[in-house]
Order: C-alpha cells, then structure tokens, then sequence
C-alpha cells in the first residue's frame, strides 16, 4: 500500500505513527476487549483516555490553571457564534480583524448577535497583507477582540500577537494551533477545529479563561454555553469520544518531536524550503502575500498562465501528491503543509514543481 503526500487543507494529513497505533488499538483498546468507539464516555477507560489528552495538551501549549480546555463539536463555524453569545457580556459590541475569507466569516455571524466594529481590514490589498496594529480603530469598551491568526485560504500569517490591554483577545487558532509555542496568557480564548492540525474531524478544542465564563446572552442554548460545557468536563452530552482519542495520539506524537519548539523549526524549514523555491522560479509561481506575513501551514501559489493549472494537477497525481487544487474563491494551488506532512512531502513537491518548469517554463 502506498500512502501518498497529502496537501488538503482540511481534513487533512495525519501523523503515519498515529494512525498505526489507532490500527493497533483499534478492537482492543489496552486489554479492554473494546475498540475506543465502542466505548461509554462516562466508563473509567475513556476518562482516563481524555484526562491524558488534556494534560498532553496543557503541557504541550504550557496552558495555565485559571483556563480550561473544552473539547466540543460543532467546528470553527459553531464558535463564531459561541464567542458572541458568551463574551459579549452586556457590552454593545466587539473588535474584529478582517484579514480574508475566515475573518469575514466570523465577522458576519457575529453581527447577529451584537455590534461589530471592524477596527482594521486588509481587503485593500486582497488580503495580501496584516494591517500593522498602529493602523488599528481598536473601541477602548469593546467586549472583545477577535482575529484570525492564520488564514487558511489565503495563507496569511500574523507574526505578532495583537496587544489589547484589558480587551480579551480571541484567536480562531484553527489551522495553525500546534504549529509553534504560543503564549496562552495573552488570550482570553482560542479556538480551533481539529481537521487542520490537530486530529479528525468532528472535535473543536475551546482554551478559555476561566474569568470569562458564565456570561452567556439570555436564551443561549446549553451546548452553546460555555460555563456549562466547563462545569461537565466537556461531557455535558456525548462528546465525540473517537476524535478526542485520535487527538490524544497526536499530543503524545508532538510531545516526541521535541513539542511545539520543536515543531516551529521543522514547521520553519519545511515552508522557507517551499517559499525560497517559489520565489527563485522568476513568477512561473508565484505566491502573493507579504514576505513577513506568508503562513507557514498554508501555501497557495499560482502558475504564470493559469491554462496550465489542469495539466500541472493531471501530473501531480503520479508523483504521489495529491489535494493540490487552490480554494474555489481563489483558483490556482494550495499546499497545506501541516505538522504532519514530512519534508519528504515539500522535497516531492518541489522535484514536481521543478520538472513541471523545465517543461513548460
Ligand atoms: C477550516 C477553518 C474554519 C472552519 O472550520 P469548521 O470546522 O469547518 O467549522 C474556520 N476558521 C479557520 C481559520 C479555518 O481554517
């Protein structure tokens, strides 16, 4: 069986070792006689199974004790609405950045909710670009202020984290979260949908201070409150116990490559290796965002004359690289280059690129 090198955006690329071990464990979970799925939540094989992933995670993004971790569901998508609900607190509106497709997305669901102040956007540039913070309009009274730390389709990165005062900071963490160190104490809240970097789909891991919990708007639904989802230890209803496990695998796979220090300079290497080949091509492919601001999970790219995409992605199928078609929104490729892909899968691709020029260059 040959495993190809995978460049989805979503879901995406997990860890070879990961899997082999969720196969080995898969019908007999350490002598339980039972696969992880067939598990209760509530039985103490599946605690202990979430306890330690918590911890791993705790240890991995050095998370203090006056936050916790949730594991939900519902996605990304349903924390655009969770943020509102639960931090707007009485207060009139909040901040948000606008830095591409994600921001918007965010933006728009929270005005159902309250006020939005859009303190500073780069649709200017096409989402090419971070706004410098000087640029900001930040509201002193805003409930919160809420950015998109790396935007998966465009592949924009923020190189600093935004400096807020008193306002808590909320970051949509979702493609970038265990990517490199972050300091949690300069958030009020992440969230991230597991699918990018983190395990399977159908997971969404909430890091909130604890100060924050327990305002939630009149009305809120319960799984949409947070305080609630706290007080139950993430099992106020069935949490989705298999994708929780597959996380758990994957904090014990960073924890021996070294931790997030260790993946920064792997995660590093691997896009400097793909960008320098990109930008030493003479715009056969290019890559249109801000040198300081260029993701390292997500690299889209585009072809000098884009009636040679089709035959560029009919090509990459032999050489075993696959998922390399840009967002419908933008066109052109995209390489998503999470924890998980190895180098070897940027070496392939840039031997791709490289033969592909040759010929058509
Ligand atoms: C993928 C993604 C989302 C949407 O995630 P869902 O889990 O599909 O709701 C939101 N924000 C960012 C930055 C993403 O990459």
């Amino acid at each position: 069986m040959a495993r190809v090198f995978n460049f989805s955006a979503g879901p995406a690329v997990l860890p070879e070792e990961v899997l082999n071990r969720a196969r080995e464990e898969m019908l007999d979970w350490h002598g339980s006689g039972m696969s992880v799925m067939e598990m209760s939540h509530r039985g103490k094989e599946f605690i202990a199974i979430a306890e330690k992933a918590e911890a791993d995670l705790r240890e991995l993004m050095q998370i203090p004790a006056n936050y916790k971790v949730l594991f939900l569901q519902g996605g990304a998508s349903a924390q655009f609405a969770m943020v509102p609900l639960n931090l707007l607190r009485g207060k009139k509106s909040a901040d948000y950045i606008n830095t591409g497709e994600w921001s918007k997305k965010a933006i728009k669901e929270a005005k159902k909710f309250g006020g939005v102040n859009v303190a500073a956007t780069s649709e200017a540039t096409s989402f090419t670009t971070v706004p410098p913070q000087a640029t900001w309009k930040l509201d002193p009274d805003a409930a919160y202020l809420h950015y998109t730390p790396n935007e998966t389709i465009g592949g924009l990165e923020f190189n600093f984290v935004p400096a807020t005062g008193n306002v808590p900071l909320v970051a949509d963490l979702s493609s970038t979260i265990l990517s490199r160190p972050v300091d949690v104490t300069k958030y009020g809240l992440i969230y991230a949908g597991a699918q990018k970097n983190i395990g399977p789909a159908g997971l969404t891991i909430v890091i909130v201070r604890e100060d924050l919990l327990g305002g939630a708007a009149a009305g809120t639904p319960s799984m949409f409150d947070y305080k609630i989802h706290a007080d139950n230890g993430s099992m106020y209803n069935t949490p989705p116990t298999y994708a929780w496990y597959i996380a758990g695998l994957v904090f014990e796979w960073l924890k021996a490559k070294g931790g997030l220090q260790g993946m920064a300079a792997i995660n590093e290497r691997k896009a400097r290796k793909l960008y320098d080949y990109i930008d030493s091509t003479g715009g056969f492919y290019k890559n249109p965002v801000e040198k300081a601001s260029r993701s390292w999970m997500n690299v889209p790219f585009t072809l000098k004359d884009a009636a040679l995409d089709e035959e560029f992605l009919k090509g990459t199928k032999g050489a075993g690289l696959v998922q390399l078609k840009g967002h419908r929104s933008v066109g052109g490729m995209r390489a998503s280059i999470y924890n998980a892909m190895p180098e070897a899968g940027i070496d392939a691709l840039v031997t791709y690129m490289k033969d592909f020029l040759q010929k058509k260059g």
